[in-house]
């Protein structure tokens, strides 16, 4: 295990929103569903009798504060058999390495995103290449392709490849049921198209970027889905959702057409971006 280079550690720290390191207690979305991340950035923990998954561990500095929460809720981090990622930026991918070596899970991801991940998050083909920061290289087991259901136990979630924000973007559906409750669960990724300059999504060398990237939006509009929750939490209202669902509104986390606008308005916001490339060819 190479030793995490201590200034890139402290770049991502200055970087980041205190909210990104803020404590903040695990809760359940729903049955198996937990979130057990800091307050500014998710860490989902879908639990079984035979282990369990774990989807994206933020940052570096995160990793202690994820098992405490794993803990928390009574589960024991050595039972969490995978961990999965949304997509390899250092906010949802620095801690995976250490919390991989510390359970013992095994690490899966797409096959654009096990390069950055192996390459501790510097891809070239990644839009924030030179700006976003880098962190410790991740031992990738095994990839998975577009619609390609992972199973732990009887657990099963189906990895949607949402290419745009990185190229291994992964969105997540699954199941899980609260009593004789079941809901769709839908963990989309994020939809961003920020870039470091010079990255033209637009560029005809790669004509396949927004023809992916609106393949990916378009997959997002039409699952199945009753709960959606977003990497950064404010980019899906979760935390205002938990809030009122606390407050009472039993049902406040369930928005069937959350997903559909999620996709409608990352959408928009790709027009306006390839709008402004279109405007100024070298942004
Ligand atoms: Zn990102």
């Amino acid at each position: 295990m190479p030793a995490f280079p201590v200034a890139v550690l402290a770049a991502a720290l200055i970087a980041a929103p205190p909210s990104w390191t803020a404590a903040q207690a695990p809760y359940r979305i729903h049955g198996n569903a937990w979130q057990v991340g800091s307050a500014g950035l998710s860490a989902i923990l879908v639990t079984s009798d035979a282990g369990h998954v774990l989807i994206d561990v933020p940052l570096a500095a995160n990793v202690e504060r994820v098992e405490a929460n794993v803990r928390a809720l009574g589960f024991r981090v050595e039972d969490i058999r995978m961990i999965l990622n949304t997509h390899a930026h250092f906010d949802h991918a620095g801690g995976i390495a250490a919390l991989a070596r510390r359970s013992g899970a095994q690490v899966r991801s797409s096959t654009a995103s096990a390069r950055a991940l192996r390459s501790g998050g510097d891809d070239p083909d990644d839009p924030q290449h030179g700006s976003a920061d880098r962190y410790a290289p991740v031992a990738v087991a095994s990839t998975f392709g577009d619609g390609e259901v992972v199973r732990v136990g009887t657990l099963a979630l189906t990895a949607h490849l949402t290419p745009g924000h990185t190229p291994g973007s992964t969105s997540w559906s699954w199941r899980s049921c609260e009593r004789s409750r079941c809901l769709d669960l839908v963990y989309a990724d994020s939809l961003t198209a920020i870039s470091d300059d010079g990255y033209l999504y637009s560029d005809p060398a790669h004509p396949q970027r927004v023809a992916d990237f609106r393949r990916g939006l378009a997959m997002i509009a039409k699952l199945p889905c009753d709960i959606l929750v977003t990497p950064h939490p404010e980019a899906s209202g979760l935390d205002e959702r938990i809030e009122r669902r606390d407050a009472g509104e039993a049902d406040a986390l369930v928005d069937r057409s959350a997903c559909r606008r999620y996709a409608r308005e990352a959408g928009e916001r790709l027009d306006q971006r390839l709008a402004r490339e279109h405007a100024a060819p070298h942004p």
